[in-house]
């Protein structure tokens, strides 16, 4: 019940809700179904929950229960960021057109708000370029800052190539930036969803003034997400209603969700040593027996600064979708690109990024490994793609 009967090979996707995490939602379906905002008993009890939990994730991420601020998934907590922080920016007087420094392979959920808002004139964006392992460049970022930059978001590790940025020094840069110029902007952001279960998310160490977190890729409920976001920056909401989440984020809590992530960060953070140290292994050993089974295909990224559950290729002479398909049948479930872009026809930006937009017809397929995920599962998946190449590679 707890876990897909394949071979899952796509946890970038989405994870199955771990047990424990199930068990500590159940209550809040039914007997403690109450609306948080209800004065009464039951109500009080709900928003205490919320509350807890809250202060859970806040204590894992190393920062005050008030910075947390829970959304409805990452996707709306990288537009409030965006949005807000572009619309806080108007609201406070300014008349200068703000600045936004990002990368070329964000998520959708970061890259379509700035273009966005780029193509309505809003803002000027600025887009980082990544070199042929998938990383920016911090000397490429300080040429970019101006006086006009509020924002600068960086994703933490790419969500198809697993690329890990040098996060930690992009602050740095940053933290100097401000100080030589006396100003409280450029604020950084990363969307550290594809990180938490590897990598360490305390954000003080990182160094970055909001971050972005979800549920869904950790073992935990989807539909539930959050914003760290430093008690003292400014954000106009995007929604407008009810007074929840500090006035940023209005309509009745998902109770069950704010309980069940909780749960599921307070187990991934318990677990990521180990499970960091034996997809490590996995990973080095899934890159090798590819590279033995198919000689011909070439990893997309560096093999370093890459998050242990991350295998990216690309094949020569025969269709990526038609290879995911395929493994399917044989009970493997894989990926070509993000599952959050609907048209796969379309090479991955990501890829065209690594590749200077030279397009080519390989096919690319992401493998994402998880929990589950043992050595037979590497050695079936590589027999399966193996089969399958000897009978319909051109
Ligand atoms: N950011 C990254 C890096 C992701 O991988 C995803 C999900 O695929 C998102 C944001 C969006 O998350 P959500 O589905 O919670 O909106």
């Amino acid at each position: 019940m707890f876990g897909p009967s394949k071979i899952y090979m796509d946890h970038a996707a989405t994870t199955p809700v771990d047990r424990e995490v199930f068990l500590a939602m159940r209550p809040y379906f039914s007997k403690n179904f109450y609306n948080a905002g209800s004065i009464y008993r039951g109500g009080v009890e709900a928003k205490s929950a919320i509350e807890n939990s809250r202060a859970k994730i806040a204590s894992i991420l190393g920062v005050r229960p008030q910075e947390v601020i829970f959304t409805e998934g990452a996707t709306e907590a990288n537009n409030l960021i965006i949005l807000g922080l572009v619309k806080a920016w108007f609201r406070d007087g300014s008349e200068k057109k703000p600045h936004i420094i990002t990368t070329e392979i964000e998520h959708p959920s970061v890259l379509e708000v700035c273009k966005h808002l780029e193509e309505t004139g809003v803002a000027e964006i600025s887009y980082l370029q990544v070199d042929e392992k998938g990383l920016v460049s911090v000397s490429d970022l300080k040429k970019l800052i101006k006086p006009e930059t509020i924002l600068i978001s960086v994703i933490y590790a790419n969500n198809e190539i697993g690329a890990i940025q040098p996060i930690r020094e992009i602050a740095k840069t940053i933290r100097f930036w401000r100080k030589t110029n006396n100003i409280e902007y450029p604020y950084f952001h990363t969307d550290a969803v594809q990180a938490v279960n590897y990598l360490d998310i305390k954000v003080e160490k990182l160094g970055v003034n909001m971050m972005t977190i979800n549920a869904s890729k950790i073992y935990g409920p989807k539909m539930i997400g959050a914003l760290y976001k430093k008690e003292n920056i400014s954000i106009s909401p995007i929604l407008y209603g009810g007074s929840q989440e500090f006035g940023l984020r209005p309509g009745t809590e998902n109770v069950t969700g704010c309980v069940g992530f909780a749960k599921a960060i307070e187990i991934t953070t318990n677990l990521k040593e180990r499970e960091v140290k034996r997809l490590e292994e996995l990973q080095k050993y899934f890159f090798q027996e590819l590279k033995n089974a198919i000689p011909d295909l070439y990893i997309n990224g560096g093999l370093e600064n890459r998050i242990p559950n991350n295998i990216n290729i690309s094949i020569p002479r025969i269709s990526g979708e038609e290879l995911i398909l395929r493994l399917d049948v044989l009970g493997i479930q894989a990926s070509t690109q993000s599952a959050c872009k609907s048209d796969n026809s379309q090479q991955s930006h990501v890829i065209k990024a690594l590749y200077k937009n030279k397009s080519n017809n390989d096919a690319v397929i992401r493998f994402t490994m998880g929990r589950g995920t043992r050595k037979k599962d590497v050695d079936e998946t590589v027999e399966s793609l193996r089969i399958i190449l000897k009978k319909y590679k051109k």
